[in-house]
C-alpha cells in the first residue's frame, strides 16, 4: 500500500506551521511527507536524494534549511548525540532508540518502563528535566551476524 499522509499528521503539520507563521508551501509538504515515511532517521543528504525524485530541481541547501526550521518549531526532532551529519526523526511521540555502532542504523522502540525512568536526585535538583530518553547501543541483526 502506498504511503498516505494521514489527516492527523497533516493537521498537526498545518497547525504547527500556522502557529509559527511558517508558510505552508507544496515543497514543505513534500519534505515533511518524505521524512514522515522514513523509518531510518535520515540526514538531510539522504532525504534530499528521495525528494529529488519528486521535485527534481530542489537543492540540498533548501532541504537542509527546511529541516532545521522544522526541528526548531517542533515538527520533527533532531536525533541527539550522533554528531554530524545531523539526523532527523519524524516521530515526535515518546520513544527510545537502539543504535548500531557499526552501520549507524537507528531503530525506534517503545518501552513504558523507560518512559518513567528515575532521574538521580542530584540531577533532578540541579536541572529542569524535560525529557527522558534511553539509548541502547550495539550491533543490529545484520552487523551482529557478520561478527
Ligand atoms: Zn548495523
Ligand atoms: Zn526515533
Amino acid at each position: 500500500m502506498p504511503f498516505q499522509l494521514t489527516d492527523e499528521s497533516l493537521s498537526f503539520f498545518i497547525e504547527k506551521c500556522k502557529r509559527n507563521k511558517l508558510k505552508i508551501t507544496p515543497q514543505r509538504i513534500v519534505i515533511y511527507k518524505e521524512l514522515l515515511k522514513s523509518t531510518d532517521h535520515p540526514h538531510a543528504e539522504a532525504l534530499h536524494k528521495r525528494i529529488k525524485k519528486i521535485i527534481p530541481g530542489i537543492s540540498l541547501d533548501t532541504v537542509n534549511r527546511t529541516l532545521l526550521t522544522f526541528a526548531k518549531i517542533g515538527i520533527v526532532k533532531n536525533v541527539e548525540g550522533y554528531g554530524e551529519p545531523r539526523r532527523y526523526d519524524p516521530k515526535i511521540e515518546k520513544h527510545h532508540h537502539f543504535r548500531c555502532i557499526e552501520c549507524n542504523a537507528i531503530i525506534d522502540f517503545e518501552y513504558k518502563p523507560y518512559d518513567d525512568i528515575i532521574v538521580p536526585g542530584d540531577i533532578q535538583n540541579r536541572y529542569f528535566i524535560l525529557n527522558r530518553k534511553v539509548l541502547l547501543e550495539g550491533y543490529c541483526d545484520k552487523c551482529g551476524k557478520k561478527r
